[in-house]
């Protein structure tokens, strides 16, 4: 009873969204996506004895809060019947459309690509993403499938050790790569972090007490460099975006374990990304960051004038502030992020 409602109150925040964001014809279709899953789900379980609408449900919302199209949101909310119920591709094109079951059907292709996970190297993570791309030819099926291995891994902990690992570490080789790819930050990290926290509880534990011990002196750092770097570029490059971050426990973590330093010798905890209108300003604001604060050597990098393999560009520096604490800069176009 109580899990029920649970559904519930996720659906009618999901219905709450889509109205806000959609047409009421088109709501009316994700309604009905829900409906039919709800129908065809109903008895079915996950791990963590929920029932199982629940996990269509979630996905179907983190598709809609990542901005994408109603069919996106109807297919994330089928996304598990026709390999999982009585319901046929067939039927999904009667009742949707061509549209939303070709996203299903793609869907469902993904599930069933076979993944031996225990003799494979990065090589062959490079092959199965490769496939996995070719395989789609829509990129909403690929956005669909990281939101579903999300929700998936969010949820980790009600399933069996061994597959815990194995799933941990297929999201870490293959879904955190593609998300990175595709340039969605938000979900990479997040995959990253929660495939770790499996991987080695340990390990993730200490980063995260130390980052929250913390805290309060990580805030006050970010909001002290980000104003003063904030009030000098301004007055050079007026309209120039200024981000500041804490990076990522998972991003800490690989420093730590593969460069075997301690917390306290991770370079770049923190990230501050400026984004300007022009190559030229991009220039002017490393000079102004060169000037304010003193570079590592060897730690600037010029993406700009050699862009990376995959086209990436941005001029990256580690500088050291004040308080002889360091942190990496990035500074790029509004048009190289948006490539990015
Ligand atoms: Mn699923």
């Amino acid at each position: 009873m109580e899990l029920n409602t649970s559904v519930e109150l996720m659906y009618n925040e999901l219905r709450h969204q889509a109205a806000a964001q959609f047409p009421v014809n088109e709501a009316e279709i994700i309604d009905k996506a829900f409906s039919v899953a709800c129908e065809h789900h109903n008895g079915q379980m996950r791990s963590s004895g929920e029932p199982y609408i629940i996990h269509p449900v979630a996905v179907a919302k983190i598709v809609l809060e990542y901005g994408m199209d109603y069919q996106s949101v109807a297919a994330a909310m089928l996304h598990d019947t026709v390999e999982d119920t009585d319901l046929t591709l067939e039927d999904v094109k009667r009742e949707f459309g061509a549209d939303i079951a070709a996203l299903v059907d793609g869907l469902t292709k993904l599930g069933k690509v076979p993944l031996d996970i225990k003799d494979k190297e990065e090589q062959q993570a490079e092959n199965v993403r490769k496939m996995l791309l070719a395989m789609s030819e829509d990129i909403r099926v690929i956005i669909i499938k990281l939101a579903d291995r999300l929700h998936n891994i969010r949820t980790l902990n009600f399933v069996a050790p061994q597959k815990r690992r194995d799933k941990a570490l297929e999201t870490l080789e293959i879904y955190a790569p593609i998300a990175h790819r595709l340039g969605i930050r938000a979900i990479k990290e997040e995959l990253e972090d929660k495939a770790i926290s499996y991987l080695d509880p340990i390990g993730y534990k200490e980063i995260e007490d130390e980052l929250s011990k913390q805290g309060k002196s990580h805030k006050e750092f970010l909001e002290t460099i980000k104003k003063q770097i904030n009030d000098r570029v301004h007055t050079v490059v007026p309209d120039a975006a200024l981000e500041a971050r804490i990076k990522s426990v998972h991003g800490i973590y690989r420093k730590m374990y593969m460069q075997n330093r301690n917390f306290d010798e991770i370079y770049d905890i923190y990230a501050v990304r400026i984004i300007v209108n022009s190559t030229i300003e991009c220039y002017d604001c490393l000079g102004i960051i060169h000037d304010m604060f003193t570079p590592i050597p060897g730690r600037f990098k010029d993406y700009i004038s050699t862009p990376k393999p995959n086209m990436y560009q941005s001029l990256h520096t580690t500088v050291i502030g004040k308080a002889g604490i360091p942190f990496e800069v990035q500074i790029r176009t509004w048009e190289m992020h948006h490539i990015a």
